[in-house]
């Protein structure tokens, strides 16, 4: 089988992975036409450094066959996609070329489950350490764990790549990682820009109740930089015990913004949804907490901690802090907070200023969470 079509399997293989992030534009190819360029296939996505830039990594497969038959996964064992595998030279190969023709900053390597656990991860393996040590290649490498890989071949991916994430299912490993982690101050960096996971929304019944405190040990106790929510996209010839049709994606962005709250903000998994069930979808996290609350509301902005005034609607951890450091000065005015750029129609129900009480301060939770609810929007092409 020729390289071009390995490569065209294989990262086509590896777009359901979202623990990199990519562009969602829809694909344009100018294939056969006039023209110049393509948006879709080959496996070329954007992802982020942990200094905010933005880079373009090779986001392909190192095999899409495997052992193992999950129901959710178009590369199970019972699937019949068209199948390939690359040799770890020949991802280093293609690696370097698009490198050097600028096409790429790095590489996002995963791999199915060949022979065992620990051969596929040793393969992995390989491709970082030839691209680091023989190479000297100094680009972004993010390699995905085999679940059950034996611990030392752990070890040697975090020595050689940037980023490590590992599947839900691995927790040993994680733990495994993170006692490298905290264990050996003195050693060699270990994954620096950290590890991460992706769920699967909407592949079973897991509720956004049990994905949210998932996540919150992720975060605690396994120190995880970042979980990644991912509806499930039906894949062709799904089994029957595969949901035919996606979640809706604003269940996914819901997860995204609670998952932002419990990281920046201190709220814990239980404040954003104490019972079984998902999240709301007509208001964000942070107004249903503020609506299921209002014993703490109004907030006075003048007195309050800053904590607390970054739990109200439209105030973020930033504006609470140049309040608090304006407030030291004089006494906040509800012209400062349109200066500071707050989103005043999301917090004049839940604030008070020097010159400014809210109307609807004895208003029923119900009334103000209509008043408040975002109308559908649809997104719009950029293109
Ligand atoms: S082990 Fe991974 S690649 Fe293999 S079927 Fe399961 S999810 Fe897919």
């Amino acid at each position: 089988m020729q390289l071009i079509d390995k490569l065209s399997i294989l990262a086509d293989a590896a777009k359901y992975d979202v623990s990199c992030a990519s562009s969602g534009a829809p694909p344009r190819s100018s294939k056969g036409k006039t023209g110049v360029g393509s948006t879709g296939g080959m496996g070329i996505c954007h992802s982020f450094t942990p200094d905010g830039r933005c880079v373009s990594l090779l986001k392909i497969l190192l095999t899409n066959f495997c052992l193992y038959d999950c129901q959710y996964c178009i590369n199970r064992r019972s699937s019949d996609v068209p199948r390939a595998r690359f040799s770890p030279e020949e991802v280093v190969m293609l690696t370097l070329d698009l490198y050097r023709r600028n096409c790429i900053s790095g590489l996002f390597l995963s791999s199915g489950i060949i022979r065992s656990a620990d051969y596929t991860m040793e393969q992995l393996v390989q491709v970082a350490r030839l691209l680091h040590e023989e190479h000297e290649f100094r680009g972004y490498i993010h390699l995905k764990t085999i679940p059950d890989a034996d611990p030392a071949l752990i070890e040697q991916a975090g020595r050689y790549a940037d980023r490590l994430s590992v599947n839900q299912r691995t927790m040993g490993a994680i733990r495994y990682q993170q006692q490298v982690v905290e264990g050996e101050a003195r050693a060699p960096k270990f994954a620096p820009a950290g590890q991460s996971t992706q769920m699967i929304v909407g592949a079973d019944d897991s509720d956004d109740h049990s994905i949210l405190r998932k996540s919150q040990i992720l975060y605690r106790q396994f120190r995880l930089k970042r979980v990644y929510y991912s509806a499930f996209s039906p894949i062709p010839h799904s089994p029957s015990t595969v949901p035919l049709a996606a979640p809706p994606l604003l269940r996914e962005h819901r997860l995204y913004q609670a998952d932002f709250l419990m990281r920046g903000y201190g709220f814990r998994a239980e404040e954003l949804l104490g019972k079984p069930g998902n999240l709301a979808l007509d208001i964000d996290p942070k107004l249903a907490w503020a609506l299921e609350h209002r014993e703490q509301f109004p907030v006075d902005v003048n007195r309050a901690e800053p904590a607390l005034i970054a739990r109200v609607p439209g105030i973020g951890v930033l504006t609470a802090r140049r309040i608090e450091q304006l407030r030291k000065q004089r006494k906040i005015r509800y012209d400062d907070l349109r200066r500071l750029r707050c989103a005043l129609d999301k917090a004049n129900p839940f604030i008070v200023t020097a010159d400014y009480r809210p109307r609807q301060d004895s208003s029923e939770s119900l009334r103000l969470r209509q008043q408040q609810a975002e109308r559908p929007v649809q997104q719009m092409a950029l293109w």
